[in-house]
């Protein structure tokens, strides 16, 4: 019988750690990445995005990088989708889960897929009316800037919490407060979760830190705290936002892994193989920043070996 899990990690290197990097990593790398974070434990891998390759060049060869991990069975591989062209084309690449993203801070969502919050609301309803037919496609919607934004500043509470209620009046059964910019504390971060999880007790939430500012891994531990047990994460502290400036990469995932599982957390990751596949991941992506300071310093010694 396996055991479960007390956190549930979400790799979202391939997508987030990548999309911002203005050299266009290879097919065959970014194939290459999927299958090494595939073989550390994840149960789901967030594979990247599909989106107009206008906006984002760095996703327009996701049919054949999905093509390349269509081997993978243990960990499901998801994509953000803004619109329905998104959930089409990720259909059409055998997806059965995608993350439907919007900003509930108008300036981001504007800057972000030149729409206001409401009208990605709209066009998520259509989205859900149109795969509905199709159950085997799971959807998490993503909540962008919720800890605030770049360009307006702090997001009220009860902001977050109006498009939480709109969201779960539409059938959203997961979904993942995004601080987008790295603008989140633990004490909003702790306001915040545990008020989500006392209003919509049928909704799982997730959390997506950036550690612009150094407070990733305080934010986590604080939402844990406050009852959140699913977290995102990038292998090596990759990544970040091209629409919010200075938003660097995320929460380095083997530190976070690192930091659960020192704490007798289990989080179904091995985070040898996990340091290994970073390691490896580094070599190959020479233009990125990483940013992880389990990364640089390793595994401690094993219990007793340093005297
Ligand atoms: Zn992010």
């Amino acid at each position: 019988m396996s055991v479960q899990n007390e956190v549930r990690i979400v790799e979202v290197g391939p997508r987030d750690g990548l999309q911002n990097l203005s050299d266009l990593v290879s097919t065959a790398d970014k194939i290459d990445m999927i299958q090494h974070l595939a073989a550390c434990g994840f149960a789901e891998i967030q594979a990247g995005a599909f989106v107009s390759p206008q906006a984002i060049p760095q996703f327009q060869d996701m049919s054949a990088v999905m093509e390349g991990v269509k081997n993978i069975r243990r960990a499901t591989l998801t994509a953000l989708v803004p619109n329905i062209q998104g959930v089409r084309d990720a259909l059409r690449c055998g997806l059965k889960k995608i993350n439907f993203f919007f900003s509930v801070s108008r300036s981001h969502n504007i800057n972000n897929v030149r729409q206001t919050p409401d009208a990605s609301l709209t066009a998520l309803e259509g989205i859900l009316s149109e795969i509905r037919p199709d159950s085997s496609l799971a959807v998490r919607v993503d909540i962008a800037t919720a800890f605030g934004c770049p360009f307006e500043g702090p997001v009220a509470i009860p902001t977050v919490l109006d498009y939480v209620e709109k969201l779960a009046g539409l059938g959203v059964l997961e979904m993942t407060l995004c601080d987008t910019a790295g603008l989140g504390n633990p004490r909003l971060v702790e306001a915040l979760g545990r008020q989500c999880i006392r209003l919509f007790p049928e909704v799982t939430f997730g959390m997506h830190f950036h550690d612009t500012r150094g407070l990733g891994l305080a934010n986590i531990l604080r939402a844990y705290e406050a009852g959140i047990r699913c977290f995102d994460g990038a292998v090596g502290g990759l990544g970040g936002c091209p629409y919010s400036p200075g938003a660097s990469g995320n929460v380095a995932t083997e530190e976070t892994v690192f930091m659960f599982e020192e704490m007798g957390i289990s989080t179904g990751i091995d985070l040898p193989a996990l340091l290994a596949a970073a390691l490896k991941i580094r070599e190959k992506l020479s233009g990125a920043i990483f940013r992880s300071a389990l990364l640089d310093a390793g595994l401690p010694a094993p219990r007793g070996a340093l005297k």
